[in-house]
């Protein structure tokens, strides 16, 4: 089938008002932090995009002191009606800025405009809305009445969904009367840094939400340090590992939002041709970098042919690109680390005997580029079907009876998602009690609602984010906060 020659459609690059310099926020203000300035770049064409201050340990604990100061002094004390105004208003800012915000993180991260579009900053948004929602509502959570919040969160999130990770952990923290110091992924920290613009313009009060750039060991020394009460972490199952040791006999709380490695699963009833756009959606959203991605197909032997060449024939129509272009389909990858790391696995794959497909597509010269994959002849014990690859590869794996297709699904060390394609609704019901993922998707894939509680089970994390099961992570229900 010819495929449409599309014109560019680009984005402009002027609505993302970039700035040569951005800086930490503390205590309501801009600050010089005295960690070494990061640069910033465009992963899709390897260019600088800013210079940003970032924290040093020091900064740490004059974000943590604001915060507190915030916590005891307003925030904690204000009536959950009145908090309520606040997140509104966040809410109503990210939706006036969010031409601003999706160009910003698509430069910085590489996705897609279609997808920060349409996708990361509606629903950043829709957490605030829904969150505030729940602010004055508490006492009817389920947590018993008068439900406590816990004090200073420290939250640290990764580079896949910059804003809308940190919407997922400032929203509720914020809703249950804790105070924040976030810090953002070194890669991507630009659209928290005008988050950080869009909480003045709300006129939240100085220490409230606190942003400290930084590496790695800035959000080591957030996780150590000792007046925070609960940390927040999203990223990899090895960090969460190190992360669960430094808070071990603490009273800190914690929760860990962690990797995967989600079975979708399409039985030979399916709907066929829908089920391939879930497999697409499920593996090339985010070019792979999702944590609940769909990355092991699981497809019924008798239909497996028919849907390996209708996955291929779709493949071959997704556009890579320009992130910025209306029509691109699968941006860049987010780092060289990144990318690296994609290109090992897929070599150990074809190493360990997996055949290896990509249509016929032309990756620019400059930046950091992977081609939709596909690996086919994969065995449970392939590294490929093992490992989080983060990446857009997906590993076909066949069954026979749904039985079969449990233990496959479930012969993993993660479980954060599931797919079940089907037409029978007996099956979905049936699939869904048996899969160890904490969200199934039946006959869709990657849908998300701030309404939904998200969340792990075993190396995929604890805690829920989302959802009213998502509240109890930020709340003391007896009464035991400082
Ligand atoms: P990390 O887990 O290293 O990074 C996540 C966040 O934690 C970042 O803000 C990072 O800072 C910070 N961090 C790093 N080390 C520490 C530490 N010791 N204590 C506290 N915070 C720390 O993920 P990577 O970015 O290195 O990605 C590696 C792999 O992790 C990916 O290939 C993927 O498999 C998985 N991953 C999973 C994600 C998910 O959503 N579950 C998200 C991202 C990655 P900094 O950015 O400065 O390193």
């Amino acid at each position: 089938m010819p495929v449409f020659d599309y014109a560019p459609a680009p984005e402009s690059r002027a609505i993302a008002n970039l700035k040569d310099h951005y800086k930490p926020f503390i205590n309501g203000e801009f600050v010089d932090g005295s960690g070494e300035p990061l640069k910033t770049i465009n992963p899709a064409t390897e260019e600088v995009l800013a210079e940003v201050g970032t924290a040093s340990v020091s900064d740490v604990d004059i974000a943590v002191k604001a915060a507190r100061k915030a916590y005891h002094t307003v925030w904690s004390k204000m009536p959950g009606s009145e908090r309520a105004k606040y997140l509104f208003r966040i809410a109503r800012l990210i939706q006036e800025r969010s031409r601003e915000l999706a160009v910003l993180e698509s430069l910085d991260n590489g996705k897609p405009i279609k997808e920060s579009r349409d996708s990361d900053v509606p629903t950043a948004a829709a957490h605030f809305f829904y969150h505030a929602g729940w602010a004055d509502k508490l006492d009817y959570a389920g947590y018993g009445p008068n439900p406590r919040p816990l004090g200073v969160a420290g939250q640290i999130i990764p580079w896949n969904f910059p804003l809308l990770m940190l919407a997922w952990k400032i929203a509720p923290a914020l809703a249950t009367g804790n105070t924040v110091v976030l810090k953002p992924a070194e890669t991507t920290p630009l659209t928290a840094l005008v988050f950080a613009e869009i909480c003045r313009q709300a006129e939240l009060p100085p220490g409230v939400v606190n942003i400290l750039p930084g590496a790695g060991d800035i959000g080591a020394s957030l996780v150590e340090h000792s007046d925070v009460d609960k940390i927040a972490f999203t990223g990899s199952t090895d960090v969460g590992k190190l992360i669960q040791r430094q808070v071990a006999g603490t009273a800190k709380k914690l929760t860990l939002e962690l990797g995967g490695k989600a079975a979708n699963i399409v039985f030979e009833d399916a709907p066929l041709d829908q089920a391939v756009e879930g497999i697409v959606n499920g593996i090339f959203f985010n070019q792979g970098h999702v944590c609940c991605a769909g990355s092991r197909l699981l497809v019924q032997e008798s239909v497996a042919e028919e849907v390996l060449d209708k996955l291929k024939t779709r493949m071959a129509t997704l556009r890579i690109g320009d992130p910025l272009d209306k029509n691109t389909d699968i941006g860049a990858i987010n780092s060289a680390e990144q990318l690296a790391k994609i290109r090992e696995l897929s070599e150990i794959g074809e190493a360990e005997g997996a055949g290896r497909w990509s249509p016929p597509c032309e990756l620019p010269d400059r930046g950091f580029w992977f081609p939709p994959t596909l690996f086919t002849g994969v065995s449970q014990a392939h590294r490929i079907a093992r490992e989080e690859i983060f990446g857009p590869v997906l590993s076909v794996l066949t069954f026979r009876t749904p039985a079969e297709a449990v233990e496959k699904a479930n012969n993993t060390p993660y479980g954060l998602s599931a797919g079940v394609w089907t037409e029978k609704g007996s099956r979905i019901l049936w699939m869904a009690s048996r899969l160890r993922a904490g969200v199934v998707w039946a006959n869709t894939f990657n849908k998300f609602d701030p309404a939904s509680p998200f969340g792990g089970y075993q190396e995929s994390g604890y805690g829920r984010e989302g959802g009213r099961h998502g509240l109890e992570a930020y709340l003391s229900p007896h009464g035991t906060a400082k």
